[in-house]
Parts: C-alpha cells; sequence; structure tokens
C-alpha cells in the first residue's frame, strides 16, 4: 500500500504547479507528455487499478462521513472533461458523488455574487462533488469576454483596480476555508494543444453520435485560443497553493490523462487516509444482545442464524 501512495506520488509530481511559481503554459507543460516507457496496453490496466483504489477509497470516505472532497474540472472545448467523469468515476458508488455542470449564468445566479452558484453545489462531508468547469470560469471565459463582467452588474467599487487579481485573492480564500473546514480540493487542468482540439472538432463533425457534443460556438471560441492560454497560465500561476494546488493534466493522449486524473484524485484521499468508525465495547455488548434476540425468534424448523448455517448464501442466490 505504501509503495503504490509512493509510485501515485511519483507519477503526478511532474503534472503539481508549484505554488508560487509563475506558469507560461505553452513552455512549462506539454499536452503530450506522457510518462516515459508507458504504454497504452499497460494504461489500461494502470487505470483499472486507480478506479478500484478509489472506489474503496470512496466507500471509507462515506463511512467515515468528516471530510468532502471536491473535484474541479477545467479544460478548453473538447479538452475531455466528459470523458474523464465518465471513466475515472466508473467504480465509485453513485450515491456517494455529485456532478455539476456550470454553463452560461441564470438571470438568479448572476444576482448573486459570483461565487454562489459554485458555494450552492459544494459537496457534503462523505462526498465527492465534481465540478464539470467551475468557479474559475469567473476568471476564465468572464475574462476574456468582458460582455460576462457587464452582466454581472458589480457596482463600481468592485469592478476598479486590479479586478483579476482580487478574484484570485478571494477564491483563494474561499478555498482555505474550505480546506481548513474538511473539505479538499482537487483542481485538474485538462492541457489540450491547439491540434488536438481541431483533430477532435472534426470528429465530431463527422461522427453522427458525435454531432450533439459540437457546437459551432466552440470554433468561434478557439479564436480566442491565446487569449485563453494567457488567461490559464495567470490563474494556473496565482491559484495553485499549498492547500489546493493545480494539477495540468497532459490532455492529448486521453488514456494517458485519464490515469493521471484517477491519480490525483486517488492522492489525495490516500492524504485523508478515511477509516470506517470503530466501534466501541460497549457499542459491541449492545449489537451482541441484539443479535441473540434476533436469533430467538427464529420460526420453527429455521436455523437460528441461516448465514452461520449456511443456508444464507443460498437463498441469497
Ligand atoms: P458546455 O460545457 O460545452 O456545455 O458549455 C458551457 C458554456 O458555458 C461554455 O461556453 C462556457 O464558457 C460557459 N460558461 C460557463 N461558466 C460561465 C460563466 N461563469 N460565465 C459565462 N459563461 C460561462
Ligand atoms: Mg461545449
Amino acid at each position: 500500500m505504501a509503495n503504490q501512495a509512493k509510485r501515485i506520488a511519483e507519477l503526478i509530481e511532474p503534472l503539481r504547479v508549484e505554488p508560487g511559481s509563475r506558469v507560461d503554459l505553452a513552455k512549462d507543460f506539454d499536452p503530450r507528455y506522457k510518462r516515459r516507457g508507458l504504454k497504452k496496453k499497460h494504461g489500461r490496466e494502470l487505470l483499472e487499478t486507480g478506479i478500484a483504489l478509489l472506489a474503496d477509497y470512496q466507500r471509507r470516505l462515506a463511512a467515515q462521513n468528516t471530510y468532502g472532497v471536491l473535484l474541479c474540472l477545467q479544460a478548453l472545448d473538447a479538452g475531455g472533461k466528459d470523458g474523464t467523469i465518465r471513466h475515472v468515476m466508473s467504480g465509485v458508488n453513485p450515491q456517494g458523488v455529485h456532478v455539476s455542470s456550470f454553463k452560461v449564468p441564470s438571470s438568479e445566479e448572476l444576482d448573486h455574487d459570483y461565487l454562489w452558484r459554485y458555494a450552492c453545489r459544494l459537496p457534503a462531508r462523505g462526498d465527492i462533488g465534481i465540478f464539470n468547469r467551475s468557479h474559475y470560469e469567473e476568471v476564465l471565459v468572464v475574462r476574456v469576454h468582458q460582455e460576462n463582467l457587464d452582466r454581472q452588474r458589480l457596482p463600481e467599487s468592485a469592478k476598479s483596480g486590479k479586478l483579476w487579481h482580487r478574484r484570485y485573492r478571494e477564491i483563494n480564500e474561499w478555498e482555505r476555508y474550505l480546506t481548513d473546514n474538511g473539505f479538499k480540493i482537487v483542481k485538474l487542468f485538462l492541457n489540450l494543444s491547439k491540434e488536438e482540439q481541431r483533430t477532435r472538432f472534426l470528429r465530431r463533425i463527422d461522427r453522427p453520435d458525435r454531432n450533439w457534443k459540437f457546437s459551432s460556438a466552440d470554433v468561434r471560441e478557439r479564436k480566442f485560443w491565446d487569449d485563453y492560454q494567457k488567461a490559464f497560465s495567470e490563474m494556473l500561476s496565482a491559484t495553485s497553493t499549498e492547500h489546493a494546488p493545480w494539477y495540468v493534466i497532459p490532455a492529448d493522449r486521453k488514456w494517458f490523462g485519464r490515469i493521471c486524473a484517477a491519480a490525483v484524485l486517488a492522492h489525495t484521499l490516500i492524504e485523508i487516509d478515511p477509516q470506517y468508525p470503530t466501534v466501541s465495547d460497549e457499542r459491541r455488548l449492545d449489537l451482541l444482545a441484539v443479535r441473540r434476540e434476533l436469533e430467538d425468534e427464529a420460526p420453527e424448523g429455521a436455523e437460528r442464524d441461516p448465514y452461520a448455517a449456511g443456508h444464507g448464501k443460498k437463498r441469497k442466490a
């Protein structure tokens, strides 16, 4: 187990944005990065192992009911957010996971402070919450397209000065507050190359079963590629913190990106190390007394404990 934890930590170390460092996305992170020597064939096994590990930890997280985990996914269109969620969470109990997708804000949402709608969707203790797009849109799409900001009806005082730096600070403080109160935040940026995005758009156009995923607006957004790269770089520099670091997931190879995403989430759960609640001696005695009562209720001819007598399994089948 310790060995596995170490291997996971090593795998994700190169993806972590060092808090306080200045990121230049194009220079510092390669969307095609892959761990040396790892082949797709072995990758599948590795992902399966990761998924099983997550399922086990998620059960313990729910049983302990002390910590919650928030996974934030950011990417450009066709970056692979949906597929990452589908694959990485495929083994966990759906009751313990809640996915929230954030779109263009509604008028009700715009009537509140900008973090309100995200706060409404935070996970409860014992749960894993997934944000498919997150509060980081507030320093990404809102920054690249200023008309989004105008729609937020902010007072003049909130628009003046270093607006984006203020938002970075507010987001960091919000995340700090959540972390301090038992909600761990995992932040993944799926880093896609411009050429791979083009290829994926082409596939979405060609395949009828993918057409629904394609919108002409996505191609219009692509024209703002450089603005987004700059906004991503600044966001990563300003909001990767010790309590909630960013991980840049190489997204051009879907299979490797998914392994990395599972590994970062697993790493967080391993750090939390949730435990099943232990039962006190007193409670154990209570349980044994109830057990005897149930045994005494056995009808004529039935075993006092069908499971212990080996009948339970047969009946269940
Ligand atoms: P999709 O994820 O493809 O369903 O698209 C959701 C759309 O909502 C994207 O075009 C985002 O840019 C947009 N969006 C998400 N959050 C915000 C926000 N806070 N302000 C404006 N647009 C947003
Ligand atoms: Mg879209």
